[in-house]
């Protein structure tokens, strides 16, 4: 793990799997710009904000997934640390019972073992209408880029660094991705489209890396996405439900799946891509003998279901 100076007063701790952001009000005081994952990226984080001695007095988190605020909690309790945060993301991880209307099909016991810790207090909450978030004196600029999940957001800093959070991935990890999740794929292209007219002097991409020009990189992203969901399209065959889909995909992809919990998870990223096709008119949602099943027979079906 490595602190990395991006331009003027914006930091990146590098934690080789993620890049997080900060930004440096003074030779203490910090404000991150998301935290991290506790479990593998707590103690390398820690280590290093000691090592400096870093005080986080603010943390803007970008959205309420388990890699980007897994140590809100954790560094509030030890700094005070002060949290904004999209506000329908912040309801999200506020409780248990609303975190489960986000991550539905797990129990409330089988969410509390996983995300437990990401249930956190947000100070200040972001909402769409908002194009800037004032953190301890410090002025951000908000750009809204939902889909990857319901309220995600960019964040700029004052050096007119643009931290992207997870709306878009590197190349790296698109080489490494079989199913990268969005929540609404859709969105998140549109989302994506959006970024062409966001000017930074950097930007920060959390899975990872730092660029002078992101161009090139949303284009491949944009085809990328596309690309991963003509691949879900191509192992529909006649009509088949979301479990035969999640079969055959999950052979196509060479995924092994030893877990309930990484059952559930893949699921939930086969799901976006199913519903992108379906919402672009390439496969249709029918009923079949009681059954739900998808089809790519658009209107030979739809004639039969209006018979
Ligand atoms: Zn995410």
């Amino acid at each position: 793990m490595e602190i990395q100076n991006i331009k003027g007063n914006t930091y990146c701790i590098d934690t080789r799997m993620t890049c997080i952001p900060f930004y440096k009000i003074n030779d203490q005081d910090i404000i991150m710009l998301d935290s991290g994952w506790a479990e593998g990226e707590q103690k390398g984080i820690d280590g290093l904000l000691e090592k400096n001695k870093f005080k986080v007095v603010g943390i803007i988190s970008t959205h309420a997934h388990i890699d980007h605020i897994g140590n809100n909690t954790y560094l509030k309790n030890k700094y005070g640390s002060i949290i904004a945060m999209p506000a329908y993301e912040a309801y999200i991880c506020s409780s248990m019972v609303n975190l489960k209307a986000y991550y539905s099909g797990q129990t409330l016991s089988d969410l509390e073992k996983h995300y437990g810790h990401m249930i956190c207090e947000t100070d200040k909450m972001i909402i769409d209408s908002q194009d800037q978030v004032d953190l301890c004196g410090v002025k951000f600029r908000i750009l809204h880029t939902p889909g990857h999940s319901p309220a995600h957001i960019c964040v700029i800093t004052p050096d007119d660094v643009v931290y992207l959070g997870d709306s878009l991935i590197s190349y790296e990890v698109m080489a490494g991705a079989k199913m990268p999740y969005a929540f609404v794929l859709r969105e998140d292209l549109k989302s994506k489209e959006r970024l062409y007219d966001v000017k930074g002097s950097k930007y920060i991409v959390a899975h990872k890396g730092v660029y002078d020009d992101i161009t090139k990189l949303i284009t491949d992203n944009i085809n990328f996405y596309k690309s991963r969901a003509k691949s879900i399209y191509d192992v529909i065959e006649g009509t088949m439900t979301m479990e035969d889909i999640m079969k055959a995909a999950i052979k196509s992809f060479n995924i092994h799946l030893k877990t309930i919990h990484k059952y559930v998870v893949t699921e939930r990223m086969l799901r976006s891509y199913v519903e992108y096709l379906n919402e672009e008119g390439m496969i249709e949602l029918i009923m079949e003998n009681g059954f739900l099943k998808y089809s790519k027979n658009i209107t030979e079906l739809s004639q039969q279901n209006l018979e």
